[in-house]
């Protein structure tokens, strides 16, 4: 368990160094209510360091999962208008976003199918504009996680509920570096580390990245033209940094759409709306996928793929090396927030406009002829083996090593 005073620092750390609130602004705290007690904690500190007001956006998944099985299918088509509404304030008010990710991976389970993938469209329809306001930076945000007993009994099945919510919270303390004597500054060296690569990873200016390991990867991913690596911190479109996932162990960037070609085989499962999707692999041509396979989850795999056009296409590449704190802890979380981070990465769907030059005044055309995805889905999946070999290949066909079992090498 933490003790108060790291619990103080993690609520800082989500205030100050993710978000990076600024004085006068507003702040939206979005969880679901069984992480109220840390929401308040939140709330707290926002205002102590000068919010103006703070809103809560209240999730409830067990209310969710009662939809999904009782409500109508043409209910859960549709989002009310309040919710479009809400977000358009948010935006008009330029406020800051703190989400606390909790989900219990399984919420949805025994649930049909086909509802669940009309709630998640008309949902990820309701909140376009909201979530460009964020992808594009014009928002700063940031996500963290607190366990819950449906989430930690998931991750732990094995010990009395109670255990299994302590030991995720030592885990999450020991990730978020709450165990050093000074935790915002153990996160400003780690965010250091991360830039001195993504800046090596840019002034290289692949053309191909190149993933092979035992398990069946051997993937060449073309990269976006003008495409920028990214890393923990980034910046708002009012100049203002901010570190959008805590933890964040990633360097990423935007594939070229029409550039990959081979196969990639899935290093971890991929949990998505309530799904666990598990040893599937992928095969792509030209930036498209013509092929896919999958021993568990077929179905959930095959509605993500059928969501529109762009899903077809990779929106993100992200690496990430095995000795980062969340790989070598060896849990599983069932929860993008850390799986994404253990392990290096592909998204299906929407790639990130920050991650190509300018890419926030370029137009939908401009942003498309450099490679870039479109789509209403960004689903990330896992492909870093312990033994993934990566290197980087220039347009002069130069090759470059960047990991090799796992690692990096740079
Ligand atoms: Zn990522
Ligand atoms: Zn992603």
């Amino acid at each position: 368990m933490l003790t108060k005073k790291q619990m103080e620092k993690f609520a800082e750390l989500a205030v100050l160094v993710g978000a990076n609130m600024q004085p006068k602004q507003e702040v939206v705290i979005r969880c679901d209510v069984q992480c109220a007690d840390f929401a308040h904690l939140i709330a707290e500190k926002a205002y102590k360091f000068g919010a103006k007001r703070v809103h809560m956006q209240w999730l409830d998944e067990e209310l969710a999962r009662i939809e999904l099985m009782k409500a109508k299918k043409s209910v859960l088509s549709k989002v009310p208008d309040y919710d479009k509404a809400i977000n358009k304030y948010f935006i008009k008010h330029k406020v800051c976003l703190i989400s606390i990710s909790a989900g219990n991976p399984n919420i949805f389970k025994g649930c049909k199918a086909d509802k669940l993938e009309a709630r998640q469209l008309a949902i990820l329809k309701s909140r376009k504009e909201i979530r460009n306001a964020t992808m594009s930076n014009y928002l700063r945000w940031t996500i963290v996680s607190v366990p819950t007993p449906g989430w930690a009994k998931q991750v732990f099945p094995d010990v009395d509920p109670q255990v299994a919510v302590n030991k995720m919270w030592d885990a999450i303390g020991h990730i978020m570096r709450l165990d050093t004597p000074d935790p915002t500054a153990a996160w400003r060296e780690h965010i250091d580390t991360l830039h001195r690569r993504a800046d090596f990873l840019n002034s290289h200016n692949f053309e191909y990245i190149h993933m092979r390991n035992a398990r069946g990867t051997d993937l060449k991913v073309g990269l976006a033209t003008g495409h920028m690596w990214i890393a923990a911190e980034e910046e708002g479109q009012d100049g203002v940094p901010f570190t959008a996932n805590m933890p964040t162990e990633e360097i990423f960037t935007a594939p070229h759409n029409r550039k990959i070609n081979g196969t990639v085989v899935n290093a971890l499962p991929l949990v998505n709306n309530g799904n666990v999707i598990d040893n599937f692999s992928i095969t792509f041509k030209d930036g498209k996928v013509v092929d896919y396979k999958a021993e568990v989850g077929y179905d959930a795999l095959k509605a993500i793929l059928e969501s529109d056009e762009g899903v077809l296409s990779l929106g993100e590449i992200a690496l990430i090396g095995k000795n980062s704190p969340i790989a070598e802890s060896g849990i599983l979380f069932y929860n993008t927030l850390f799986d994404e981070n253990a392990s290096c990465h592909l998204a299906f769907g929407a790639s990130y406009p920050t991650t190509v030059k300018d890419g926030n005044s370029l137009t939908t055309e401009e942003l498309a002829e450099r490679g870039m995805n479109s789509s209403i889905q960004h689903v990330d999946f896992m492909v870093g083996t312990k033994d993934i070999d990566i290197d980087g290949i220039g347009y002069d066909g130069k090759v470059v090593p960047l990991f090799r079992n796992g690692e990096w090498v740079i």
